[in-house]
């Protein structure tokens, strides 16, 4: 029985993934309508720092998670009775982002230029430095949610007291060329893996389209790889890490964004793409295996399905032209209510490049 701390649509393909490894899966979620509950075993539905909830889960033979925002004392409390993977140290770096970026620069690698504002105090006239910028909170923020865009001082403490004066990290806006990620399949020194990496195109801050192989020159790639395989060693990584980087200027330097310690929605092609996917590799992983075989075996796009293309009126979208297309693989996420914004499935399209793909990633996602 292994264990998962969340049932969105990470932890339902994980769910399958263990199941089709003969695996059985406890998932705790508070939804009693979490998609990986239709397919899990077992469905703790109960708050995350819920005791009773964690002391059960806490009997299974391994214990990973869909998700950063998970208490660093619940991840503590599951590592003293079972296997869990990645650590709760690794998870708490994850989910604060002035942890994160010093890890980062910790690493030897580089970020944004970046300044931490804790305290109105923290704003000075080397602030300005870092204009124009984007103000972070350095907690719970997701799919661009909890950033403000801001060009001067004013802009700048207006925007710390509309974050509510929490923690933040104010961020220079850099010459973006492009967002690409990569996602490394780590148990160990020797046995560390990445996929190829994806090119990310975003609509209103939420992923829209994953494009593999990225449409880069070999040599950043390469280094894109490498980069990320040094992040997750310096951090003794043991799980799934997706790396995001920012491709600048002259398009030959990369950053890095920031870091996910689970899966990753633009990896979501690897389940038609690639040798082994994702979610396989957080079961082997968490199981103790070695990582399998990340080849990408076709150029593919993936395309999120948001709520946004359900109709007004109810009902759901018209999946025929998209299902009858022998080029596309659809998967949906068994969510109730379709809401704007809402990630409610993806499909992938495998063609001969990456162009093509993406096109016909674009064609078929307008028929929705
Ligand atoms: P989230 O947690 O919401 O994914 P990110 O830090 O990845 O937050 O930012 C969301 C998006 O905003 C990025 O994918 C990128 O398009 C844009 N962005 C973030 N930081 C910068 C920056 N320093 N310069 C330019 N664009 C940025
Ligand atoms: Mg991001």
């Amino acid at each position: 029985m292994l264990g998962i701390l969340g049932g969105g649509q990470l932890g339902r393909m994980f769910t399958v993934a263990a199941q089709t490894m003969g695996y059985r899966v406890t998932v705790l979620d508070p939804d009693p309508h979490a998609p990986a509950a239709a397919f899990a075993e077992r469905h703790l539905c109960a708050p995350f720092d819920d005791a009773a909830a964690l002391a059960e889960l806490a009997q299974c033979a391994a214990v990973t998670t869909e998700f950063e925002n998970v208490s660093a004392d619940a991840m503590r409390f599951l590592a003293k009775h079972t296997t869990v993977s990645p650590s709760g140290d690794c998870v708490a770096i994850a989910q604060n982002r002035i942890e994160e970026k010093a890890w980062i620069r910790k690493a030897g690698l580089q970020t944004a230029p970046y300044q931490v504002v804790q305290s109105a105090a923290d704003i000075s006239q080397a602030s300005a430095g870092f204009l124009p910028g984007i103000l972070k909170t350095a907690t719970l923020g997701y799919d661009g949610k909890g950033q403000i865009r801001v060009h001067s001082l004013a802009q700048l403490h207006e925007a710390f007291v509309a974050h509510g004066k929490v923690a933040c990290v104010l961020e220079k806006m850099v010459d973006l060329r492009s967002e690409i990620s990569v996602i490394v399949c780590r148990l160990g020194n020797e046995e560390s893996h990445t996929f190829d990496p994806a090119e990310n195109i975003h609509e209103n801050g939420i992923l829209a389209y994953s494009i593999v192989p990225a449409r880069l020159p070999q040599t950043v790639l390469g280094q894109a790889r490498q980069m990320a395989q040094q992040l997750a060693d310096a951090l003794d990584y043991v799980g799934v890490l997706a790396v995001e980087l920012f491709v600048v200027g002259d398009e030959q330097t990369l950053v890095v964004n920031e870091i996910a310690p689970r899966p990753h929605n633009s990896g979501h092609h690897t389940l038609d793409a690639c040798a082994a996917d994702q979610f396989q590799q957080q079961v082997r992983i968490m199981c103790g295996l070695p990582p399998a075989d990340t080849r990408l075996l076709a150029p593919a796009c993936m395309a999120n399905i948001l709520g946004d293309v359900w109709p007004e009126q109810g009902g759901a979208p018209d999946w025929l032209p998209l299902m009858a297309d022998t080029r596309a693989h659809l998967h949906q996420y068994g969510k109730q209510n379709a809401r704007a914004g809402r990630k409610m499935g993806h499909f992938t399209v495998l063609a001969d490049n990456a162009d093509s793909a993406f096109a016909a990633a674009q064609a078929l996602h307008r028929t929705l």
